[in-house]
């Protein structure tokens, strides 16, 4: 493609982006009324596919990690590169305040530790309708274009349930980008910068967040006496032969281990069994998920 083809190709494509805007508008204002949580997003891949379909793309596959939807297209001109441009689909467990009159009033009702309130608090109503319209305004000129173009819908990007997988990994584990293998992939996120403002980073950009299970090992003990459980909650000190012997004549839990004082030391792999210096009868040792007795 010559210099002249190019800006040829460049007043087009800023003649069809102006055609559709009012239309990319219009997606993410009735994305915005019908946000979906993350590996819930059904009716937006509908939306999605059904006018990547219109569009006459070469393909368009759906169902990948849940409700990902990948469209291919392939350019009239000869060129190998492949170009991926990707929008996220999901929308957040937060209520809408926005106050507009396309504002949200969803509720997932059946979401894991929920119901939520649902909103495209993050913005991917407004990346999923440009990436719309980018497909549009690409397809209209296909002919013209060296090489592939891949449109990739991504869901959950905000993470799925825990119990589920989803996301941009479970794309890839599908082979979303296989064939064509893109050459580079161009991901976009709204910020509240001053209108008419583009930034950009090859890399990473922005932090993700991720799970991290805590487990805590300790005893149990009535919430009016928390200093009987502290000093057992430390780890034993190491116990010579001798001593040890010597502590278990008179303590007889130290040879032959009491069942809360096993299940302390299966839970804690570190203690022994001589953790009741006392040899009087211990609280039984509690996990944080364990029920308290605060209570009693
Ligand atoms: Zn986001």
């Amino acid at each position: 493609m010559d210099a002249t083809d190019a800006t040829t190709l460049y007043a087009e494509l800023d003649r069809r982006s102006a055609a559709v805007a009012e239309q990319v508008i219009a997606w993410r204002r009735h994305l915005h009324r019908h946000p979906e949580l993350s590996n819930r997003e059904g009716a937006t891949a509908e939306l999605i596919a059904g006018h990547l379909t219109s569009l006459g793309l070469d393909e368009v596959r759906t169902g990948i990690a849940g409700h990902g939807v990948v469209g291919v297209l392939r350019g009239g001109r000869p060129g190998g590169r492949v170009v991926a441009l990707r929008a996220d689909t999901d929308a957040l467990p937060v209520a809408d305040l926005c106050g507009t009159d396309f504002a949200s009033s969803a509720v997932d009702r059946d979401y894991p530790g929920g119901p939520f309130p649902v909103s495209h608090a993050c913005g991917h109503d407004g990346h999923t309708a440009m990436l719309l319209g980018a497909a549009t305004v690409l397809a209209g000129v296909r002919e013209q274009l060296p090489g592939t173009v891949l449109f990739v819908f991504q869901p959950a990007e905000e993470g799925p349930p825990v119990t589920e997988a989803g996301g941009a990994r479970q794309m890839l584990a599908e082979h979303a980008l296989d064939d064509p293998e893109p050459t580079m992939v161009f991901g976009m996120h709204l910020t509240p910068h001053p209108k008419g403002h583009v930034g950009y980073r090859a890399g990473n950009q922005y932090a993700a967040s991720c799970l991290v299970k805590i487990t805590v090992t300790g005893r149990q003990v009535h919430g009016s006496t928390p200093g009987r459980a502290s000093t057992r909650c430390r780890p034993p000190p190491r116990s010579s032969p001798a001593s040890a012997s010597s502590t278990a004549s008179s303590t007889p839990t130290t040879r032959s281990p009491s069942p809360s004082a096993t299940s302390r030391t299966s839970a804690a792999s570190t203690s022994s069994a001589s953790a009741s210096p006392s040899g009087a009868p211990s609280a039984a040792p509690s996990r944080a998920t364990w029920p308290t007795s605060s209570g009693a």
